[in-house]
């Protein structure tokens, strides 16, 4: 079962197998513009997913600025 995209996650990069925060870009636009989630790689901006949805991509939890939310279902 994949857990659900959201702000703060790591996700694991497919480009050099690192990991990155999954970060909000778009501040205006439409809600489902809203709800798209990105990750930064060498400089580059790449789509994560939609938040709350799950991602193509491998997430986790940070290990750090862990919330009352959340899950440690592993
Ligand atoms: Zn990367």
């Amino acid at each position: 079962m994949e857990r659900r995209l959201r702000v703060g996650d790591l996700l694991r990069c497919p480009h050099c197998r690192g990991w990155h925060p999954v970060v909000k870009w778009h501040s205006e636009g439409t809600a489902c513009t809203l709800r798209m989630l990105y990750f930064d790689c060498r400089g580059k901006r790449y789509y994560a997913g939609q938040e709350d949805l799950e991602s193509r991509h491998q997430t986790k939890a940070a290990s750090f600025g862990d919330g009352p939310t959340a899950n440690t279902a592993t």
